[in-house]
């Protein structure tokens, strides 16, 4: 609470109207833990479950700092066999079964990556597992390995053996938010579900490499080697270390015990809210960041991004002390219990969702503000040409070639939206059309970033992230442009025409999906997409005519400027204020009430995490989905709901 407090008292310091919103959520705290290596009943490996505490890294030994687990984690003790099952995706447990592992029973051990860590956890539970390790592969570190001849931090920008990735197992792509109260905001004395829809019920424990390789080399021999799978299995890190990837499962007198005990309980969040009332009261802009993190430091997660938020906020605060007025209301919110699931962002959208729905224009969203120098994007397909504009009219830290922008050292490729921070209830529950942005996809040289890890740190950041800083002022910048594009443009700066035209690449993605399965080869199936592609035809042309309207009163408000006739000026802004509100419940007509298939949370119809990655988004996941299981019935069904919406929203923009 201390921190939402200290927010607040910023932001209104800066000039800017705040309070703190609590919730109350189910949620848990480490109680204890244990990870053994037994063999014959002996203990032959007993891991620490600690980070080293680096001399040069203040923050890695503090007393009160977080001890690795997963949120949402389940309570248990179990000691099992186990089995290494690769990243722990469907398709790498389809593979283990094709090849007759057993499974049941025994322990997975998995690495990072591929997928939402919650999804991991979760296919092991379907099949009988007793219990999830998750530990950190150097093979997936790229080129700035040990191997390669780099030092490990804090001598070097490799990867330090100790580092553990904590972070939450909540099953991300069936909802995400308080697992006790979908689609409902989590005030006192609310009912309350079981939490089992969306969180696990079987152990799981985050590992660090260095603890994983006593593990790993006690496989050797024993099972097939991942070499004799598909090439997903080929990127060990740890050859050098005598670990030969066996799969395993370990022989009878080789398990391992893992106890993971949880105190689970109803207790407090609070996520601080600032208001900027604009001219408009029922056009709102809302940004946001997460203020948890999973360790004493977060330099980079989330503090990089809570920093611009606060720069952000103090320079629209200096802009208000000298007389502006937005067009828009500008709506600020630094999230709490963003790291356990979405948890504060997740609650508050469901909280003012009529509100929402019929106010709000955009949410921009930054999570990690910086933890390199390379820009990544994910929006909805609206706001993409405003963010073109925008990173045009920055200047990069980066000019090797003088007079870089952002734009110029960009590789130009927006995203879409899956989930993974805060702007998922936005997007894919409210209809909201959102964006969220940083700098950090890390190249193959870059230094490697301590994800979740008490090395995501400020000695870090200082010395591999960011030295100078100029990326974070650089994030807050594009930040800032964007929310004052969004909220002063007489014509909101969105494009119907870039969705009409995404919707047909989309489209044409999942025929090449469908292609590739047997689904595609019967006619009436070629059929349903053929009156969907006519619907986006219709969309697209319907976008089109619009844009030229939206374009023809964007010249004529400019050319109204300081020539003021009353007459023609209030006809001009009665358009706009028609067009303006097109733009803004266009993405709402993507809605569908009854949500996806098994997770009616989800109620988009275009963007959703991809229900197996959980990061990831898949485009048009009711189609996808009805593909990879094969069923006909599904996939006509989404086709016409689809095309049913699609109409919708040709039907808006005319
Ligand atoms: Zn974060």
């Amino acid at each position: 609470m201390s921190q939402a407090v200290w927010t607040k008292d910023r932001w209104e310091e800066f000039g800017v109207k705040s309070e703190v919103v609590p919730y109350e959520v189910y949620i848990n705290y480490p109680l204890d833990h244990r990870l053994a290596l037994l063999k014959d009943g002996e203990v032959s490996f007993e891991a620490t479950l600690e980070e080293d505490v680096l001399e040069e890294d203040p923050t890695t030994g503090l007393e009160d700092r977080v001890p690795v687990f997963h949120g949402y984690s389940a309570s248990g003790n179990v000691t099992a066999q186990y089995v290494y099952c690769n990243y722990g995706t469907f398709t790498d447990f389809e593979n283990l079964l094709a090849a007759g592992i057993e499974l049941e029973g025994k322990i997975a051990l998995v690495r990072y990556g591929g997928v939402f860590r919650g999804l991991k956890v979760k296919r092991a539970q379907e099949l009988g597992m007793v219990g999830t390790i998750i530990y950190t592969d150097p093979g997936d570190d790229g080129l700035v390995t040990e191997v390669n001849g780099y030092k490990p931090y804090p001598e070097g920008p490799a990867r330090n053996p100790s580092s553990v990735q904590r972070g939450s197992v909540q099953y991300l792509s069936q909802f995400p938010g308080d697992p006790t109260t979908p689609g409902y905001a989590s005030k006192p004395g609310v009912p309350r579900l079981p939490a089992n829809e969306s969180t696990p019920s079987i152990p799981s424990l985050p590992l660090s490499y260095a603890e994983a390789i006593p593990l790993l080399q006690a496989l050797n021999g024993h099972g097939p080697n991942a070499s004799s799978f598909p090439a997903r299995w080929h990127k060990g890190g740890l050859e050098h270390k005598n670990v030969s990837y066996n799969i395993g499962p370990s022989p009878p007198s080789v398990t391992i015990n893992l106890m993971n005990l949880q105190n689970y309980t109803i207790t407090p969040l609070w996520n601080t809210i600032g208001i900027i009332n604009g001219s408009i009261s029922d056009e709102v802009i809302v940004l946001g960041n997460h203020r948890d993190a999973w360790i004493a430091g977060g330099a980079g997660d989330p503090n990089s991004g809570s920093v611009a938020l606060l720069e952000l906020i103090r320079s629209f605060g200096i802009a208000l002390s000298r007389g502006w007025k937005p067009q828009r209301t500008i709506v600020f919110a630094s999230w709490d219990g963003e790291e356990y699931g979405l948890v504060g962002s997740t609650e508050w959208v469901e909280d003012y969702l009529p509100w929402l729905k019929d106010s709000t224009v955009a949410y921009l969203n930054v999570d990690v503000g910086t933890r390199g120098t390379r820009f990544n994007c994910n929006a909805a397909p609206l706001l993409s040409s405003a963010i073109y504009e925008v990173t045009k009219s920055i200047k990069s830290p980066n000019q090797t070639v003088e007079g870089s922008t952002v734009y110029d050292l960009w590789d130009k490729h927006i995203g879409t939206m899956g989930s993974g921070s805060d702007f998922t209830a936005f997007q894919d529950f409210a209809g909201i059309p959102s964006a969220d942005f940083g700098f950090g996809k890390t190249g193959p040289l870059d230094p490697i970033y301590h994800y979740h890890s008490n090395y995501d740190s400020y000695a870090w950041m200082v010395k591999y992230g960011d030295p100078s800083f100029e990326y974070h002022v650089t994030a807050a910048k594009v930040w800032s442009l964007l929310a004052a594009s969004l909220s002063e443009k007489a014509v909101i700066p969105f494009n119907a025409s870039d969705y009409a035209i995404s919707l047909d690449r989309y489209l044409d993605s999942v025929k090449h999906m469908a292609n590739a399965s047997k689904i595609a080869h019967e006619k009436d199936v070629v059929h349903a997409f053929t009156d969907l592609d006519r619907a986006i035809e219709h969309l697209q042309r319907a976008a089109q005519k619009f844009e030229t309207r939206a374009g023809d009163l964007a010249i004529q408000a400019t050319a109204a400027e300081g020539k003021y006739n009353p007459a023609a000026t209030n006809k001009l802004f009665a358009d706009i204020r028609a067009v303006n509100t097109q733009y803004k419940v266009l993405e709402r007509a993507f809605l569908y009430p009854k949500g996806l298939d098994g997770r009616s949370w989800f109620k988009h119809v275009v963007f959703a995490p991809g229900k197996w990655t959980g990061y990831a988004g898949d485009t048009f996941p009711g189609l996808v989905e009805a593909i990879q299981a094969g069923d006909k019935k599904a996939l006509h069904r989404w086709a016409g709901i689809i095309e049913g919406i699609v109409w919708r929203a040709a039907g808006v923009l005319s």
